[in-house]
């Protein structure tokens, strides 16, 4: 049996101290820890990532996050294993011949400051983030946490599944920078099943979305400008003008033409540029986004980006570089998963109703789910009700933890119904 109690410790524990993507270093360590008293096998760094496809990883934030970990405790030797790069996985083996399951929970938290209200309950019992500018404002500690009650179950109750689970702790999911480098590992390519979820969300308590659609694919990108400073009025034709080549590509980049076979988003939501009024700006950096209804159709919006990005640098006579930041696909739900974690759902005393949604956003987990499907697996990604004081990101979000134990008591179900004799 779950012991809500435990849960709710892990959860405000880790709640207590947040970590932004790609620096959850005292997170990973910690997790380590646990998962090693419940006899995981653990797998880390460079066996885990593959470091061509890590997204967004800032070595500044990579930096200070071993630093402010080490501060907090984490051991040396989980850093050392990490090498650099967050997250783990952990194999439970029942020791005997059977299929594999996947499971991942994401670990990162969100670039917000918890509030200080005093009717927040982080406030009112002390678990409030002590990491400033931070906030598990997104639930992931709640994710972390049935995680590590998951591979609880699995730890004690190996006499109730054949083959093995794995569970990953995924880094850097906010801006879906951290799924792509562990699809790329091969870590999961073994498993027949991927479940994956999200607490709350659009879902209240009593009920889970089993069957979340209309995934959108998206990819997050920059592009940098780099062309040459001059004098404004002495010199201006020796200045190679950034800012002007940036500011053209934006307006074209919102004009890119619609597809014709569905639909498409674009966003620039960062243009920085220049260094001084009276000097020819030689410097540019733009960040957008672009989604579309499929991986193809978000596909041919990057593509247009980049012949924009291109065009442009070209025109003004200007250097310029792109780089991938973040990327999801679009996934379909497995019908068979769907019906199984409805009927397990619908098991437990805590979900009364089951619901439909259309998500119309973007989750990385679908580029492990995807994964696993082109390799012939099933997969699933599904919502789990949790009431929750705000929306998601905002510094007053705080989730009912009761839920918790719906999320490990479905899981271990799943686990126990995939995987059982
Ligand atoms: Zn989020
Ligand atoms: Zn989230």
């Amino acid at each position: 049996m779950t012991d809500l109690n435990q849960l709710i410790q892990w959860r405000r524990e880790f709640h207590r101290f947040p970590e932004t993507g790609w620096s959850e270093f005292w997170t990973t360590s910690r997790i380590a820890d646990y998962l090693e008293e419940m006899g995981a096998e653990l797998l880390f760094g460079k066996q885990i990532i593959n470091s061509e496809f890590v997204r967004g990883r800032n070595q500044k934030v990579v930096d200070k996050g071993i630093q402010n970990a080490l501060a907090y405790g984490a051991k040396q030797k989980w850093l050392d294993k990490m090498d650099g790069y967050t997250g783990c996985v952990a194999i439970f083996d029942s020791g005997k011949a059977g299929k594999t399951v996947a499971l991942r929970f994401d670990i990162d938290c969100v670039n917000v400051g918890e509030t200080k209200a005093e009717n927040h309950i982080p406030n009112q019992l002390g678990f409030a983030s002590i990491n400033d500018g931070f906030m598990h404002a997104c639930g992931h500690d709640g994710h972390i946490t049935i995680g590590l009650g998951t591979a609880l179950w699995l730890s004690q109750n190996k006499d109730k599944y054949t083959g093995k689970v794995k569970i990953v702790f995924q880094p850097a999911e906010e801006g879906v920078r951290g799924a792509a480098a562990i699809a790329a590992s091969g870590v999961i390519d073994d498993a027949d099943y991927f479940a994956s979820s999200h607490i709350s969300f659009c879902a209240f308590s009593g009920t889970v979305i089993p069957d979340l659609k209309n995934f959108l694919s998206t990819t997050k990108i920059d592009i940098r400008y780099r062309g040459k400073p001059a004098h404004a009025g002495a010199a201006p034709h020796l200045g190679r003008n950034a800012l002007l080549a940036a500011a053209h590509a934006v307006t074209q980049l919102h004009g890119i033409a619609r597809h014709g076979s569905g639909m498409t988003r674009i966003n620039v939501g960062v243009l920085n540029a220049g260094e001084g009024r009276n000097v020819v700006p030689s410097k540019a950096e733009i960040q957008l986004e672009v989604r579309g209804e499929n991986k193809e159709i978000n596909q041919y919006m990057v593509d247009q980006v980049m012949q924009i990005a291109r065009g442009a640098a070209i025109s003004f006579d200007v250097a310029y570089e792109t780089e991938i930041m973040g990327e999801a696909v679009d996934m379909s739900n497995d019908k068979a998963l769907v019906e199984l974690v409805s009927e397990i759902a619908l098991q437990q005393p805590q979900v009364n109703e089951i619901v439909d949604y259309a998500f119309n956003a973007s989750e990385d987990a679908t580029i492990l789910g995807r994964r696993v499907q082109e390799q012939g697996g099933k997969a699933i990604y599904f919502i789990l009700g949790a009431d929750r004081t705000a929306g998601h990101h905002e510094a007053e979000f705080d989730f009912d933890e009761r839920q918790l134990e719906t999320g490990v008591n479905v899981y271990t179900a799943l686990v126990g119904r995939l995987l059982g004799d």
